[in-house]
């Protein structure tokens, strides 16, 4: 059968009903890239596997939250989105608004956003409003426009943008046979580490796994909330998509380190481009600085016997 989407095809798992139009680009379903050669580099026995997001249509995992968030503004009656971006969601709040048949607006920070992402959101008719401040003053902005202008917000604050990206933990347990004992995320706003632990959940109480994943999120040393305890004010890292002082799912992230027994750690800069390059050179994958954050800290915790063993 020809795959239509995530919302089509988990539509029993999402809040949505047969009325519901789903605004889709054919996201999720993306390849679960096994390593082959990291590991032995590392000496190491372990099965890894890495989720390729980037093959989403606008080139993130945002994809995934933004089929639900955008479908569920359109079922609301809502004109047009709002969202802050560091660049990932710009492009895709951009293009499913393209798609809806809707306005988008995008707050962006000026001269810290990925230009392709930029260029991205543009030709799919966003109106770019760029500030002169961070990703979470932009944030605060978003939620005073939203607060008394007919728009609704897409960041990953709209419940509705979990509940798409939870998804990606269905597919990673329908390949594997079963959930995995770890799974690494960089951490931005925590937004998707809780959808993966969401997913994770529903799936284990309904017994279409046998477990569910220690969760462990990654972040860099000079944007790392989390690994400090405490918010912080001038976040700075190569990591664009992780740059993000202030998380907006503090709480729910917290919640995910406890209830799997997770912890979260950060890495420097260099570490996480050195780990960009040992997956473009030694597997042929390529992906972003944000991304190959989780395959560092991966990296060192294999090393110390905190993952795998
Ligand atoms: C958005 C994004 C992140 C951060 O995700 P959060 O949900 O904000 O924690 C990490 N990597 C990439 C590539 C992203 O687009």
């Amino acid at each position: 059968m020809r795959y239509t989407g995530l919302i089509n095809h988990y539509k029993d798992r999402l809040p949505v009903s047969k009325s519901t139009k789903f605004i889709s680009l054919g996201e999720g379903n993306t390849p679960l890239i096994r390593l082959q050669n990291i590991p032995a580099l590392l000496s190491k026995d372990v099965d890894a596997y890495v989720k390729y997001e980037g093959l989403n249509p606008t080139g993130s995992f945002k994809d995934r939250g933004m089929t639900m968030a955008v479908t569920k503004a359109v079922e609301s009656g809502s004109k047009a989105i709002i969202c802050a971006s560091t660049g990932n969601t710009s492009a895709s709040a951009a293009a499913y608004a393209a798609r809806a048949g809707i306005k988008a607006f995008v707050i962006i920070p000026e001269g810290k956003i990925a230009l392709g992402k930029l260029a991205q959101a543009m030709i799919h008719g966003a109106v770019i409003i760029q500030i002169k401040g961070n990703f979470d003053d932009g944030m605060r902005l978003v939620k005073e426009v939203a607060g008394h202008a007919p728009v609704s917000i897409v960041n990953s604050i709209n419940p509705f943008r979990l509940q798409g990206q939870k998804t990606a933990a269905f597919e990673i347990i329908e390949e594997l046979g079963d959930a995995p004992d770890y799974h690494c995320l960089p951490v931005g706003n925590a937004g998707n580490i809780s959808a993966h632990w969401m997913g994770y959940k529903e799936y284990y109480q309904d017994r279409k796994s046998t477990k569910t994943p220690v969760m462990v999120g990654y972040q860099a040393e000079g944007s790392a909330p989390f690994k400090k305890g405490m918010m912080v004010d001038n976040p700075k890292t190569i990591a664009t998509a992780i740059r993000i002082g202030h998380p907006q799912s503090w709480g729910l992230a917290h919640e995910v380190e406890k209830e799997s027994n997770g912890w979260f750690d950060a890495l420097s800069d260099e570490d996480i481009l050195a780990a960009q390059k040992l997956l473009a050179e030694k597997e042929g994958i390529f992906c972003e600085p944000a991304s190959a954050t989780s395959l560092a800290g991966a990296i060192r915790d294999v090393k110390n016997d905190k993952v795998g063993s």
